[in-house]
């Protein structure tokens, strides 16, 4: 690592040395020592690669120069897995590097959260005890993942009067204990430390939250509603006829998350520039709306918001779900449905992981043990999100065809650009500004500024010119590029238990996303762009003047380099038994007090940023539940009791 990190960022422009000045590989080191050990046998193997990539030299033994040399060929290689492994170098190199004082301060970069003056201190309700108790506990619901999906529904289910236990295998982390270092919070908060990756051509890494409140506490709060085409198709090709009966869901959500679309005075220069290039090229878009009322800079969302501006589900429906009576319980890993007879009994657990930061800090990568622990119930909702869900249904041992097939992931491409003025997009809100004039095509653009730590990466360039571009990391405009993916991929548990994702990216929407590219290629150039980055192996920097010859590059899936945020689909519900997982109630199929509510359940991709269409689904799941428990008579007022 030492070796690649060095060839990365050597020193110029005033960025201090890789190493010799800023030390990357030792605190990667210990980063790494804190994820699943399949994630650091996958790291470990491709740094082993690098070391004889210029076989008959070793890599380390090269000079700096010729390290930097050799990368750089490789980036710009037609080979897929070249370009795959100088990302991942990249995106080590920079997570360790882009956190140290020295490099922010070079740069002037700053994570530093506002809200608009006179704004009071949020109210946000407790969520008691969250240890777990004795051996088990037993409920009427269990609603297994407490994140968009999870903390709705058990909202909805206690509200309705019934006995709620929400488990959630993450800690609990508030604003209070977010970690400003990436290297602490990544693993702290996310699954595989942020490092979940979809294998394919390309590969595509798609992080997800693990911790109390799910993904809501790392996403960037962007809100919207599902376009009324796909809630159509839903409802007319799928089969779910309240599909298009959830704008009272919607509004109900926005109103508790106090949705309120980005004040375009206060969005930062980089959502403005955005919004002058669509303006200049007459394309349609809008301020985007969040879940962060009054919030008016920063870019520190992935690591948590450390005033709760963003309504993360922890501070908004755990706690509401709290005052009418739930319980909720972290470091509790729901493994398997228990059942009798085809109907679900409760889950077998592991319990005493990590609850908290300080645990998880304690525990410093050692493996968390926990203990056998049970849960009692007369229903279960899965919402473990579309990575939890499919694993755990498989786990239990439901073999539907289609469970953990059918995996969208609206696959993004970050398009960077170099301004001639000053950008700092860290001094506005992270993601603020859409366009959507290219979405019937299946593009929706959204301009987004992630910090040096987690964007630096996608700016071409190793060496002396990757260092110029991070050291004006101060001049760079960025836009995402998402696509409304009708490509697909698949969920797998592998014998070990781990978690196994692969993704295909058909060739005609390879061919929509440089469409899309170029897209966002023309706003930043109308804005006033000097050049813009399309992520393409063949060509890493378009000129101005040049984007009709990208255009015209004849590009495949491995050329694109690309991340997800997004997953969806892979327990998908519909009226059809034989290719859905759920019928439109979300009741699994083959288990009954079975049911699904988080992202894995839409029956295809939504096309929009996910959260509150997961919301509004997982509400309409937890209100059926709710009533047909009551009608059922099963529903009870049985207190809260240890099992023995
Ligand atoms: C960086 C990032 C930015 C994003 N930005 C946005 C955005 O701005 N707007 C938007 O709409 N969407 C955004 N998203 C996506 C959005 O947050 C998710 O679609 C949404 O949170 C999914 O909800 P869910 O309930 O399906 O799963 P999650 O919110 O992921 O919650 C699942 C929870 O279940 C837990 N769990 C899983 N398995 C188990 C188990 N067996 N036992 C116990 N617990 C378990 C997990 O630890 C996790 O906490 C973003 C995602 C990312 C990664
Ligand atoms: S919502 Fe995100 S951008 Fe706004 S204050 Fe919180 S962390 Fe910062």
């Amino acid at each position: 690592m030492r070796a690649v990190a060095e060839a990365v960022v050597p020193g110029f422009n005033g960025l201090p040395a890789a190493e010799a000045e800023v030390p990357v590989a030792e605190p990667l080191a210990r980063f790494l020592s804190r994820l699943p050990t399949r994630t650091v046998s996958l790291v470990r193997w491709a740094l082993r690669i690098f070391e004889w990539v210029t076989f008959p030299w070793r890599f380390s033994r090269l000079s700096v120069e010729s390290r930097s040399a050799y990368l750089e060929k490789m980036e710009r290689s037609g080979l897929s897995a070249y370009r795959d492994l100088v990302l991942l170098a990249k995106l080590l190199t920079m997570v360790g590097y882009g956190r140290d004082p020295r490099v922010t301060a070079k740069v002037g970069s700053e994570a530093r959260c506002g809200v608009r003056e006179g704004t009071p201190p949020p109210e946000v309700g407790p969520l008691g005890d969250l240890t777990p108790r004795g051996d088990g506990e037993q409920c009427d619901v269990a609603v297994v993942g407490s994140g968009a999906g999870g903390a709705v529904a058990a909202a909805v289910l206690a509200e309705a009067g019934l006995d709620v236990l929400v488990l959630e295998s993450g800690p609990y982390l508030n604003h209070a204990d977010y970690p400003t270092d990436p290297l602490i919070g990544l693993p702290m908060m996310y699954r595989d430390g942020g490092m979940t990756v979809a294998s394919g051509r390309p590969a595509i890494p798609v992080p997800v939250g693990r911790t109390v409140g799910g993904t809501t506490v790392i996403n960037s709060g962007t809100c919207f509603h599902a376009p009324e085409e796909v809630l159509r198709e839903w409802r007319d090709s799928d089969g779910v006829g309240w599909a298009t009966e959830i704008d009272p869901d919607y509004a109900a959500a926005e109103e508790m998350l106090a949705v309120t679309p980005v004040d375009p005075e206060r969005m930062g220069r980089n959502g403005q520039l955005c919004m002058e290039g669509a303006a200049a090229l007459g394309a349609s878009g809008g301020p985007i709306s969040r879940n962060a009322g009054d919030c008016v800079q920063c870019s520190s969302c992935p690591l948590g918001c450390r005033l709760d501006a963003k309504r993360a589900s922890h501070v908004s429906y755990l706690p509401r779900a709290v005052a009418a009576g739930a319980r909720v319980r972290a470091g509790v890993q729901a493994l398997r449905v228990l059942s009798e007879g085809g109907r679900v009994t409760g889950l077998a657990c592991r319990a005493g992981l990590p609850t908290d930061a300080a645990e998880e800090l304690a525990r410093d990568g050692r493996p968390a043990r926990g203990r056998p622990w049970e849960v009692r119930a007369r229903a279960v909702v899965s919402a473990g999100g579309a990575f939890g869900t499919p694993e755990l249904l498989m786990r239990s041992g439901i073999s539907h065809p289609a469970l953990g097939r059918n995996l969208h992931i609206h696959p993004a491409a970050w398009i960077g650009a170099r301004y001639p003025e000053e950008v700092r997009g860290w001094e506005g809100i992270m993601q603020s500004y859409y366009v959507d004039q290219w979405q019937p095509q299946g593009i929706l653009l959204e301009a987004t500024f992630t910090p040096l730590s987690f964007g630096a990466q996608w700016l071409p360039g190793i060496g002396e010119a990757f260092s110029d571009r991070v050291a004006n990391f101060d001049q760079i405009g960025s836009i995402g590029v998402h696509l409304h993916d009708r490509s697909s991929g698949r969920v797998r548990s592998a014998a070990d238990g781990s978690l196994r994702l692969s993704y295909r990216l058909s060739a005609d929407e390879a061919r929509t996303l440089q469409f899309g590219i170029a897209r966002a290629a023309e706003i930043h150039f109308a804005a006033g762009a000097t050049e813009v980055y399309p992520n393409v192996g063949a060509c890493t920097v378009i000129e101005r003047g040049k984007l009709a010859e990208f255009e015209a590059m004849d590009l495949t899936a491995g050329d694109l380099r690309l991340e997800a945020f997004h997953p969806m689909s892979s327990a998908r519900m519909g009226a059809d038994p034989a290719t859905t997982v759920t019928d439109p109630s979300g009741a699994a199929r083959g288990a009954e007090g079975l049911y699904v509510a988080d992202a894995s359940l839409f029956p295809s991709s939504v096309g929009v940023n996910p959260m509150m269409t997961v919301i509004a689904c997982a509400s309409r799941v937890a209100s059926g539940l709710a009533a047909s428990l009551a009608e059922t008579g099963r529903a009870s007022a049985s207190p809260t009791r240890a099992l023995a």
